[in-house]
């Protein structure tokens, strides 16, 4: 059997639902979530994830580093890959292409060049 991890959520005990309520009669517990997999990271859902971050949201971002500055995305960083559907232009073949989400410029790529991560034409940060 898997080890069974613990929702982090501050508050799932509090919340009563049926799979929560433990325990033998007269000495009933609503407990917090275990589960072998938690679909929302080390949460058991999105209500227990905002939780945590209603909780612990500021302290943890003046942990990890607080923004201080705007950050930029530039046109030499702006492109991202792409590929459309054109039944007419290429006979039911994916079009794969890059975008430059600030000029708005397209150049072809090749399915290759799509499914190489190390692959880019970005230069900037
Ligand atoms: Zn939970």
């Amino acid at each position: 059997m898997s080890e069974l991890k613990y929702c982090q959520g501050p508050d799932c005990h509090t919340y009563n639902t049926k799979d929560r309520l433990k325990g033998m009669k007269g000495s009933k517990t609503y407990q917090t979530r275990r589960r072998s997999n938690l679909l929302w990271r080390e949460f058991c859902d999105t209500r227990c994830y905002n939780d945590w971050f209603e909780e612990y949201g500021t302290r943890a971002v003046d942990h990890f580093g607080r923004l201080k500055e705007v950050k930029h995305l530039t046109e030499d960083s702006a492109w991202v890959k792409r590929y459309r559907w054109d039944y007419e232009r290429h006979n039911g073949e994916p079009e794969h292409y890059y975008l430059n989400k600030i000029t708005k410029e397209q150049r072809p790529l090749t399915e290759d060049q799509y499914n190489d991560s190390t692959y880019t034409l970005n230069t900037g940060e």
